[in-house]
């Protein structure tokens, strides 16, 4: 596929809206993929229901008896709901083209489908199968899919993943993420005539912000978390009350699993004092939705021969990173299946009317996993075994 034809596959695509609510604008886009990977030679497409939601998955497999076996991880939901202003592509210039999910990530997807169809000519094809797992509630949490990814990672069929989250902006590609949790903290006081003489009100606002003040400075102790106060509420429409109730939102970040309980212990402590004081609680509640990709010895090895085949093929040369933001590949790595990520074309301002992808990368990322596959076919490159 030429660079036009992946071009405009991308912008027939971008123009189906499949926000993560959107069921019907989800099925069309589905059977628009459907159509499109059963192209490739000997595939089998199937439409997998998910528990709680309407949307189903689409799972597309090719030679499922080859020795090695590839998991290819994609969405096909995007931020962008019906009733979004931002529901078609605009081409800004030769090699910018604006629209809603062209980066995230229905660029992926292209990138993907054209990998693929350019590896199916390979001589080595036949020593390497792969499934195609593609989801439709990554936006929301993946709560839907999720069982699908532990499912893949627990059958130990796979020697790794491959996630086609959007490359950075230098084309980076992505080797781990923070773990992701929503979290609240709720206080409890005690309600009063603001003028009352006996002072028996105990303010909630006021003792949840110096739980909050404090909280938002655990970052800077605690090497790796990342704590963002998202959201506030308490009180009422009359002043004179001494709130009893207030409570705020809290996205909590953290690098690696090990962060996970010493971030919540101080936080914790720093709730005791005010649960201490008589007339006042404070709770934490709240769980890790995903938990931290960390990077191994698998990641470093692919990654290795990802920047490599950059080289052969004269692209420009990049590194791997680590980011902030969650992906499906957390779930994966949680599940004990390694991956690497933002194997995607080149975008940015991703969740915004302006997000935009490099058209040039479309066809750029597409040769560099297909010459990824080829030396994991061929065994000029062998992975490490699963951890
Ligand atoms: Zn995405």
């Amino acid at each position: 596929m030429d660079s036009a034809a992946l071009r405009d596959l991308l912008i027939s695509w971008a123009n189906l809206s499949s926000g993560s609510d959107n069921f019907p604008g989800l099925y069309r886009m589905r059977l628009a993929l459907a159509a499109e990977f059963a192209t490739l030679p000997g595939a089998t497409v199937e439409h997998v229901p998910l528990a709680g939601t309407p949307a189903q998955a689409l799972r597309i497999r090719v030679r499922p008896a080859a020795p090695l076996q590839l998991l290819f991880s994609g969405h096909f939901d995007t931020v962008y709901g019906a009733d979004s202003p931002f529901q078609r592509c605009t081409l800004l210039d030769d090699d910018t083209l604006r629209g809603p999910g062209v980066a995230d990530m229905k660029g992926g997807l292209v990138v993907i489908l054209a990998a693929l169809r350019e590896f199916e000519t390979s001589p080595s094809a036949a020593r390497l199968g792969y499934e195609v797992l593609l989801t439709p509630d990554e936006e929301i949490g993946s709560f839907g899919s999720g069982p699908l990814f532990a499912a893949a990672a627990a059958s130990r069929r796979f020697a790794l993943a491959l996630v086609y989250e959007p490359a950075r902006p230098n084309g980076d590609v992505v080797h781990s993420r923070k773990g992701t949790g929503n979290f609240v903290a709720t206080c409890y006081g005690r309600a009063a005539h603001a003028a009352s003489p006996t002072r028996a009100g105990r303010n909630a606002i006021a003792a949840l912000a110096e739980f909050l003040a404090a909280a938002h400075r655990v970052p800077d102790e605690l090497p790796g978390v990342m704590l963002n106060i998202g959201n506030i509420r308490g009180g009422g429409p009359a002043t004179n009350v001494v709130p009893d109730f207030a409570e705020a939102q809290l996205d909590l970040r953290v690098t690696r699993i090990a962060d996970r309980d010493p971030f919540i212990a101080r936080l914790l402590a720093l709730a005791a004092p005010i649960n201490a004081r008589d007339g006042l609680h404070l709770a934490l509640s709240g769980a890790f939705n995903r938990p931290p990709k960390e990077s191994g010895p698998v990641e470093a090895v692919a990654l290795a021969a990802l920047q490599q085949s950059a080289r052969e093929l004269g692209l420009a040369p990049f590194t791997s990173v680590h980011t902030g933001g969650a992906s499906d590949g957390n779930n994966l790595a949680a599940a004990g299946l390694p991956n690497l990520d933002a194997l995607g074309p080149i975008g940015d301002r991703l969740h915004s009317a302006d997000e935009f992808v490099r058209v040039g990368s479309i066809g750029e990322r597409a040769r560099l996993t297909a010459r990824l596959l080829e030396k994991l076919a061929s065994g000029e490159v062998r992975l490490p075994p699963l951890p």
